[in-house]
Parts: C-alpha cells; sequence; structure tokens
C-alpha cells in the first residue's frame, strides 16, 4: 500500500491551490470512466523517488462560522482514520485562530505523525512575524509555503517523506487481505462488519472531542485472514444531506486507496442509485478488486424472478463494473454472508494473476483472426505484441502501428478475449496502448 497524505486545514487556506501543485498533471490513476464524475480530491505523485497518495479534505464549505470547528474535527478525524501523514495547514494572513488550535489538539492526541505548514508566504525574503505565532500550535517547526508559487513545497514534502515507512515494509506487508466495505450511508456497512465481528461495536456520537480511531478490525478464520476498513466511522447528525454525502465519498476514497478489495454495498430496497455508481465509480478508478454486495435481501419479497431482475438492474446500473461478481445478502439474519470470505479471497488472488507473455500472444493473435482489427483510409491497426507489466490491477501494454486506429471498441474486445481466457473475474484491468514505427 502506498502512503497516503492528507492535506487538512480551515476553508480558505489554499488545500486545494496547494493540492494542484503538488499533484500537477499528473493525476489519473486509471484512465476516465465515462459516466463517472468524481471531484478531484486525491491523486498520485511522486517525491525523491517514493510514490504516495496526497488527499484534500476539503471541498465541503461550511455554511456559517460556527459550523467550520465542526466541518474541521470531520475532516481532521477522517484524515487521522486513514493517513500515513497529515499536513495540517494555515494561512498567514488570517493569522492562527481558535479552530487552528482545536483542531491541531485533535491532531496532537491521535498520535499521528503531524507536518504543519503555513501557506501564502509569498514573499521569499525575511518571514513575516505572524508566521512565528504558529509555533504556539506545539505541532513543532512550521514550513514556510505559497501553493500559489511553489516555494517551500520540496521542504513540505521532504517533512512528510520521514514519516513514511521503509520500503521494504510496505511491499511485504501483513498479508492479511484488506477489505474497504462501501457504500452510502444505511446501505448496512456497520451492520456487515458488525455481524462479521460478531459484537455490536460502539457507535460513537457526537460529542466534543471523542474520536475513534481504530476502525480497521482484523478478523481469521479458515478462509483467510482479513482486515475490514469500515467507512461508517462518527455519525455525525448533519442536516444538509449534501454535507453527508460528501463526507461518505471521502471516507470511501481513502478506505479504497487502502484496500486490496472493495465490497460495494448497495441497499436492495433502494436499487442502484447514483451515488452507489459514484462509489462503485472510485473502486474502478482506482482499480480495485471489487464485490458487489446487495444488502438487505430480507426485506425484498420475491419471485422466482426477483434475484435475476436485481442482478440485471445492477448490471445496467454499474456497467462499467461488469466483471464484479454480484453476492444477494442479509448483514441482519447473515444469509450468506459467510460465503463473502471465499469470493473476497477469490478475487484478490485474480487481481493479482500473472500471465505471461506467450500465452498473451497466443490469446492475442486468437483475437486478430476471429475480428479483424479497424482500419482507416486504407492503413489498418497492426497489434505486434502483448505484455503485462503489473498486478493489482492486472496491467497489460499493447504494441501497435498505430493507437489512433485502436479504437475503444476493439479495446473492449480484446479485454473480453482476455477475461474469456484468464478469467480475472473481480479485477478492472488496465489496457495501455503504445505506438511503435
Ligand atoms: P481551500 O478552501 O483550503 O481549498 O482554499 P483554496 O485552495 O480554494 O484557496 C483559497 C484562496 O486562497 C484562493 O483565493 C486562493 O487563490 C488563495 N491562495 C491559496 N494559496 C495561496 C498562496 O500561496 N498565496 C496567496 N496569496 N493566495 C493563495
Ligand atoms: P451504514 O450507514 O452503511 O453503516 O448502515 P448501517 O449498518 O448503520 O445500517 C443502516 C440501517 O439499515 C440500520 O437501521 C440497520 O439496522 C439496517 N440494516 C442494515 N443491514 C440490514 C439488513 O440486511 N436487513 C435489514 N432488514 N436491515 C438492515
Amino acid at each position: 500500500m502506498k502512503p497516503i497524505v492528507a492535506i487538512v486545514g480551515r476553508p480558505n487556506v489554499g488545500k486545494s491551490m496547494l493540492f494542484n501543485k503538488l499533484i500537477g498533471k499528473r493525476l489519473s490513476i486509471v484512465e476516465d470512466t465515462p459516466g463517472v464524475t468524481r471531484d478531484r480530491i486525491y491523486g498520485e505523485t511522486d517525491w525523491n523517488g517514493r510514490s504516495f497518495i496526497l488527499v484534500d479534505t476539503g471541498g465541503i464549505e461550511p455554511r456559517t462560522d460556527d459550523q467550520i470547528l465542526s466541518f474541521m474535527r470531520d475532516q481532521a478525524q477522517i484524515a487521522i482514520e486513514n493517513a500515513t501523514v497529515i499536513i495540517f495547514l494555515t494561512d498567514v494572513r488570517t493569522g492562527l485562530t481558535a479552530s487552528d488550535q482545536e483542531v491541531a489538539n485533535m491532531l496532537l492526541r491521535s498520535g499521528k505523525p503531524i507536518v504543519l505548514a503555513v501557506n501564502k508566504m509569498d514573499s521569499t525574503g525575511a518571514p513575516d512575524p505572524d508566521f512565528y505565532e504558529f509555533y504556539n500550535l506545539g505541532l513543532g517547526d512550521p514550513i514556510a509555503v505559497s501553493a500559489v508559487h511553489g516555494h517551500g513545497t520540496g521542504d513540505l514534502l521532504d517533512a512528510c517523506l520521514q514519516y513514511f515507512p521503509p520500503e521494504e515494509e510496505e511491499e511485504e506487508e501483513d498479508d492479511a487481505i484488506k477489505v474497504a466495505v462501501i457504500g452510502k450511508p444505511n446501505a448496512g456497512k456497520s451492520s456487515l462488519v458488525n455481524r462479521i465481528l460478531g459484537e455490536e461495536r460502539v457507535i460513537v456520537s457526537n460529542v466534543a472531542g471523542t474520536t475513534r480511531d481504530a476502525i480497521d478490525s482484523y478478523f481469521e478464520n479458515d478462509q483467510g485472514r482479513f482486515v475490514f476498513i469500515d467507512t461508517a466511522g462518527i455519525r455525525r447528525k448533519s442536516k444538509v444531506e449534501e454535507d453527508i454525502e460528501k463526507y461518505s465519498v471521502l471516507r470511501a476514497t481513502m478506505a479504497i486507496e487502502r484496500s486490496d478489495v472493495c465490497l460495494i454495498l448497495i441497499d436492495a430496497t433502494e436499487g442502484v442509485t447514483e451515488q452507489d455508481t459514484k462509489v462503485a465509480g472510485l473502486a474502478h478508478e482506482a482499480g480495485k478488486a471489487s464485490i458487489i454486495v446487495v444488502n438487505k435481501w430480507d426485506l425484498i419479497e420475491k419471485d422466482g424472478k426477483t434475484m435475476d431482475k436485481m442482478r440485471e438492474e445492477v448490471r445496467n446500473g454499474l456497467a462499467f463494473m461488469t466483471y464484479a461478481p454480484i453476492l444477494f445478502i442479509s448483514a441482519k439474519t447473515g444469509q450468506r454472508v459467510d460465503r463473502l470470505f471465499e469470493l473476497i479471497d477469490y478475487v484478490s488472488n485474480q487481481a493479482s494473476t500473472r500471465i505471461t507473455t506467450g500465452m498473451l500472444n497466443s490469446v492475442l493473435a486468437d483475437a486478430q483472426t476471429r475480428v479483424q482489427p479497424p482500419s482507416d483510409k486504407g492503413r489498418r491497426l497492426k497489434i505486434y505484441y502483448m505484455t503485462q507489466v503489473g498486478i493489482r490491477p492486472p496491467h497489460f501494454v499493447v504494441f501497435c502501428n498505430d493507437a489512433r486506429l485502436f479504437h475503444f471498441s476493439y479495446q473492449r474486445y480484446l479485454e473480453n478475449c482476455l477475461r474469456n481466457t484468464f478469467g480475472l473475474e473481480g479485477t478492472p484491468i488496465i489496457l495501455s496502448i503504445r505506438q511503435r514505427g
């Protein structure tokens, strides 16, 4: 798993500007998925040879000043739960505020590595005297940055990197499968995790200062070893539906990054909603193996065709993930919950599939014999060869004479040929087209 760096701070301190500066144009992890839009809240980048995920926890605008603190608490909480290092961003123009101090205390208590940055230090001369008041936060030496000009961002990243785990550790981490349980609010995420763990965990209420750090739950049975990442987290009572949704997307995003397999929970009584499509799209774009879990199956009145109909509805609603198996469960009664484990293990293995170049090229030759590659104005696409360059998800590079001729439909066809031959069930795959000669 790659380290996660989260940017936390009051509205308008410059979080999104800093995010954009650090990510630059190197954004998308996986190619765009038609029909799935998402806010730019995370991206992958690298510094001194270490790649990491950067998350902007902002993007939610409190409406009144007295809401700022509770919004920041939520942001900070999400970052504490998921990040490797937290950048706490402040603003020299507004100076140190009471809510900065509150959040700093909360971050300090969490024991997470915190890097304090003071933004809008645009001139490079002697620092603004107001800069020094940020020492009062008790978070160590502040780093002066200008998100607009980029000054200080190198120092900032150096400071973050020192908290990253050694690279070897990152690679040979614990072999338990990390499972993110994602879905819209009330889909039944907590219920499922509680059912699996066989205990009712206490759900922290929205009392000032309450934090719950340990949201990863380790679980072991004869099917394997699993870590469940519960994205339900703290229940925040907000009157604004939209805010709840944004927080759930942010939580889901970070949990997905840390996971090997995503369980996408759909509420059977509501069918596939727009928000489900969005959450599933995040897992797809992150290149994670996924299982679509239709929950609350106990509430559905059934006849002989109900499951087939629902399956079709799910396939239509989540058309970009036809590779994901669908399981119908009830977190409440426990129906088929035990089937999840073998499925998680299975798709996790599928995502790690390695296929030899020889086998790939015989499938490629066969595919081209059956359906001729497209041509345009007398020039025909020639595919020279194909090789696998990565796993999780399986990533293939295809070399051809002219990338423009390699239409999406032929890529789709090739993807289907690969899936028909090698399975690759439950995992997205990436085809990178390279033009040669
Ligand atoms: P966010 O709400 O924390 O994401 O803040 P934004 O990134 O949207 O920035 C808020 C405002 O501060 C915008 O008007 C930015 O142009 C401005 N801003 C951000 N970074 C800097 C900076 O380094 N210097 C100056 N002068 N302005 C900045
Ligand atoms: P979360 O927000 O996704 O974590 O959802 P919760 O686990 O809190 O569940 C939301 C509501 O749905 C609660 O009232 C649960 O009791 C209920 N619920 C969850 N799973 C099931 C299920 O399988 N069947 C039924 N009947 N209710 C469920």
